[in-house]
């Protein structure tokens, strides 16, 4: 590192500053982004060959500042060829719920998303979460338009005649893309660094790989679990619902148990691409048993589809039939309908050492329905990765950059959580549950053995004493 006070001269240039960022999807590729123009040289390491999720982000416009920092073209050109209005807004539904006798339906307008502003201030998660959805687009779609602004030659003309040098793998420009896992890292005992086998020592290391990332364990930081686990089904439907948010609650009877459970589903379907709705919904634990006993292959995947049509007919409030003749597919192109599980995480910490980060889903990570994880990514923790990149540059003092990032970082994600915790919890009151995870969350920093979701059962049992829905 560089002392503020170095001064530079032709004979004693400025150091070239390094970066590592591993894991390619939206954490990744913002970050890349934002360090290439703080002048950072970037390796950035991507393991999937091909970016293939059909999953849909809804997005506020916050997003479009953020790329408008990196580039005021490329926002543009993400609002032309990426994103789609939601001129339809979202809606809220609820029938058959013991929340809302009588049913609830509420539409809300979404605001237009406009040409990013540059000089836009940096949202901490809290502030990003206030604002309102204004775009939807396709998770691959997005993915890809970045990766191509990274490697494109007539982008990296025109990143030339700005201040990012973006060039292609193999040259020695200021982003490099390795396709591939990221090798092994390892720790520097006498620096308290870490590096990346096989390269250079790095300034800056981000680990961007998602919530189900094992290099965490590697590095010394916990997951903890933080909200029940649910199990989910998404796919893409090929019928059209015209630019809608659509979150449908739902409750219903469990033939196992006899007790009644709540479900949860939501729709997203873009305005530019008209044949396609994205779906997503919890399962019911009767659904579960039965696919639990069920042994032949084939008949599992028989009931995986049927359970999907049935969600998904819920949502876009069409029947079985006419979503079977839509046709549809999986999460992931070329994969067929899948259970996922759903649970929320949270870091103990997300910093090690003198220059390893986590960003993105490797903090933790929340509930789908609030919209948030892309852009806590992508707006908030980009906007903290960037302030450190800073620090480092400017020889400020690293313990405190690190560790303003560090509480900046996880209290973004905490916001997420909060946000979307009512959602893993559909049948409870909602202020019930948000007051009762505040005080879990807040407990959990001050003692991180804190089981948080056993913890959260006794708050909210010591309100409403209902055991059935924490099975
Ligand atoms: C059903 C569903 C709906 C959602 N809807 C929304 C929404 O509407 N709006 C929103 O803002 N968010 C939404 N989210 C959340 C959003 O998808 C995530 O928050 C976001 O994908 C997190 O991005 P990430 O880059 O941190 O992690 P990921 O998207 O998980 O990407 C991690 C990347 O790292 C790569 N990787 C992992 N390990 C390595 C390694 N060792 N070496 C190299 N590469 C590696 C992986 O291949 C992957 O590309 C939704 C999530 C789900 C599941």
């Amino acid at each position: 590192m560089q002392s503020k006070n170095t001064q530079h001269t032709l004979d004693n240039p400025p150091k070239q500053l390094r970066a590592a960022v591993s894991g390619g999807s939206i954490t990744g590729l913002v970050t890349a982004l934002r360090l290439a123009k703080k002048g950072y040289q970037v390796d950035l390491y991507e393991k999937r060959r091909e970016y293939n999720r059909n999953i849909q982000w809804g997005a506020r416009q916050s997003l479009i500042d953020v790329l408008s920092k990196i580039d005021e073209s490329l926002a543009k050109v993400f609002l032309k060829t990426v994103a789609t209005e939601i001129p339809r807004g979202s809606r809220e539904v609820a029938e058959q719920s013991s929340l809302h006798k009588n049913g609830v339906y509420k539409n809300k307008e979404r605001p237009k998303p406009k040409q990013g502003n540059p000089n836009a201030e940096e949202l901490s998660g809290s502030e990003m979460l206030k604002r309102k959805t204004v775009c939807a687009m396709k998770a691959q779609d997005f993915e890809k338009f970045l990766n191509n602004y990274i490697v494109t030659f007539n982008t990296l003309k025109k990143a030339l005649a700005s201040s990012i040098k973006i060039i292609p793998e193999g040259d020695n420009g200021l982003i490099r893309i390795f396709k591939e896992k990221r090798p092994d890292l390892t720790h520097d005992k006498q620096t308290d660094t870490w590096q990346i086998a096989g390269q250079d020592p790095y300034d800056l290391i981000v680990i961007a790989e998602g919530a189900n990332t094992d290099t965490k364990h590697k590095v010394g930081i916990k997951t903890h679990p933080a909200s029940r686990m649910l199990n989910q089904i998404a796919g893409m439907v090929q019928r059209d619902r015209h630019g809608i948010m659509i979150k449908h609650l739902h409750t219903e009877k469990d033939n196992n148990t006899g007790e009644e459970e709540y479900l949860l589903s939501g729709l997203i379907s873009a305005d530019n691409k008209p044949s396609q709705s994205w779906i997503v919904g919890d399962v019911s634990k009767e659904f579960m048993h039965k696919l639990a006993r069920e042994q032949n292959e084939r008949e599992k995947v028989k009931l995986i589809r049927n359970e999907f049509k049935r969600v998904a007919s819920r949502c876009m409030l069409n029947s079985e039939q006419n979503i079977e003749d839509a046709g549809f597919e999986g999460a992931v192109n070329t994969k067929d309908i899948f259970v996922l599980e759903l649970q929320a995480h949270i870091s103990n910490k997300a910093v090690s050492g003198k220059n390893l980060v986590l960003a993105g889903d490797a903090v933790g990570n929340g509930h789908w329905s609030v919209g948030g994880g892309m852009q806590i990514a992508a707006i908030a923790h980009s906007g903290r990765i960037d302030a450190l990149a800073d620090a480092i540059k400017h020889g400020d003092n690293l313990t405190e950059a690190l560790k303003s990032y560090n509480d900046g970082v996880l209290e973004d994600t905490e916001a997420w959580l909060l946000e979307g915790i009512k959602d893993f919890y559909i049948g409870l009151p909602k202020t019930v549950v948000i007051d009762s995870y505040k005080k879990v969350l807040s407990e959990f920093k001050n003692n991180n053995s804190t089981n948080i979701p056993e913890r959260l059962k006794e708050e909210v049992r010591s309100e409403l004493a209902p055991d059935r829905f924490f099975q």
